[in-house]
């Protein structure tokens, strides 16, 4: 009998995780079990263009289901694993039915963190994480119609932005001082808030919601000084959270994610994890983390997968990320945590292109390149390099990105 290899979520780590399975040599069953409806999809547009209406969830979808048949693996859909067995191999799925597994990948990814105060329970709440979120979220929109958003962050933005392309009027409320505030230098934050206010929504920072009120349905929110704001819909953007559990009730050691190595493997040998909801050793920075991006679940997979066929891929990658808010593209290279200095190349205060290079005893550690593609390429690659790098010259818009490499 052939080996059986499967994968706990469907979504983009467990996407690419099966197909490079084929691509490294795995001749077995691939089985694919995810407890939403869909094949796996890309989940960036959902706070962009899906939100808006532009795209279908067909025109979203990772890959066609004609390649899952193709590669001959197999899915079950809108189905929960409830258990893991480690001793006999034996997954417990919501069914009730049990499954046996020879090697085992945790895709599981990450949720919602959820707001308990007073309402968040009315119809009318939503999150913003799923396809299904955003077609609840559907149902409740109209031109005119009040949106709250809560959390001030990269989701929270796009949505905004995407409901004003709605006709929706829309204020988001950022508990912090200033907008992205945990991942971002002040003149970023500072070019969100003007352009977000430019595009008609209103932003209050430094401002907490304390409840939501209703009469069987959301009509306002409650701020902390106790001022109220109407509101047709509330969403509610406050961080996220991996989905460890599942792991951690089987016994893997869990820590902020699944610890898994520069492998993408677990503590169990015949398991590995991959996507939002590992923590791993980076070695490019000589330190754990746990990153929540599209490039790092994919990237990761492809160590998962060479690991489950007896191969070392090592998981080193810098990790990048991007925003879409309006006509504006965020492009974001390396990771900013620790930096000393910030050197802004372009206009922020007026423009919608620029460049924040993010400084660290005088070497790139990243960058935040709005509408600046050649900014962002040249980023990497300086990061990559580890060399000094000139502030001057970074500063310096008229000197072409290529020529601010060694
Ligand atoms: C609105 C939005 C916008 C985003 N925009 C960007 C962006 O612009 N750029 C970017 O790089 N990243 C973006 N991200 C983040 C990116 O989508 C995630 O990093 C990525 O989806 C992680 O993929 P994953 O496969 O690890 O996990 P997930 O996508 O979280 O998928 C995990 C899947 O596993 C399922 N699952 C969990 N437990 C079980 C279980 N026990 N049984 C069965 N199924 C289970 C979950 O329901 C889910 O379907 C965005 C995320 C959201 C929500």
């Amino acid at each position: 009998m052939s080996e059986v290899c499967v994968i706990i979520g469907a979504s983009h780590a467990a996407a690419q995780l099966s197909a490079s399975l084929r691509t490294e040599g795995w001749e077995g069953e691939i089985l694919v079990i995810g407890d939403e409806a869909y094949f796996p999809y890309h989940r960036p547009p959902l706070s962009k263009t899906f939100l808006s209406g532009e795209k279908t969830i067909e025109q979203i979808q990772i890959r066609p289901a004609a390649f899952y048949e193709k590669q001959n693996i197999q899915f079950k859909l809108n189905t929960r694993i409830e258990a893991i067995d480690r001793e006999k191999k034996s997954l417990t799925l919501s069914s009730g039915e049990t499954l046996q597994y020879d090697k085992l990948a945790l895709c599981t990814g990450s949720r919602p963190r959820i707001l308990t105060l007073e309402g968040s329970q009315l119809p009318g709440v939503h999150y913003l994480r799923t396809a299904a979120d955003i077609e609840g979220i559907q149902s409740d929109i109209a031109p005119g119609k009040k949106a709250v958003i809560v959390g001030g962050g990269y989701i929270g933005l796009e949505t905004a932005a995407a409901l004003r392309k709605l006709g929706l009027e829309v204020t988001v409320l950022e508990m912090m001082d200033r907008v992205l505030q945990r991942v971002t230098a002040p003149e970023i934050s500072a070019f969100y808030h003007r352009v977000h206010t430019e595009e008609g929504v209103d932003i209050k920072t430094g401002t907490a919601i304390r409840a939501i009120e209703g009469n069987g349905k959301v009509e306002g929110v409650i701020l902390d000084d106790q001022s109220r704001l109407d509101a047709d819909l509330v969403i509610i953007g406050a961080g996220i959270l991996p989905n460890v559990e599942l792991a951690e009730k089987a016994g893997l050691e869990v820590d902020n994610g699944i610890l898994v190595d520069e492998l993408a493997k677990t503590s169990d040998p015949d398991i590995v994890a991959a996507g939002d909801c590992t923590n791993f050793p980076n070695p490019l920075f000589g330190k754990r983390m746990r990153l929540e991006s599209v490039p790092n679940a994919m990237e990761q997979s492809r160590s998962a997968a060479a690991s489950i066929c007896g191969k070392e891929k090592v998981y080193a990658a810098q990790p990048w990320f991007w925003s879409d808010q309006y006509d504006t593209k965020l492009q974001i290279a390396g990771l900013s945590e620790g930096y000393d200095q910030v050197v802004i190349r372009g206009d922020y205060e007026q423009s919608r292109s620029f460049v924040a290079w993010y400084l660290k005893d005088g070497k790139l550690l990243a960058a935040d390149c709005v509408n600046r593609g050649k900014e962002f390429m040249t980023a990497k690659k300086l990061i990559q390099s580890g060399v000094e790098v000139d502030a001057t010259k970074l500063a310096d818009d008229s000197i072409d990105p290529k020529e601010l490499l060694p």
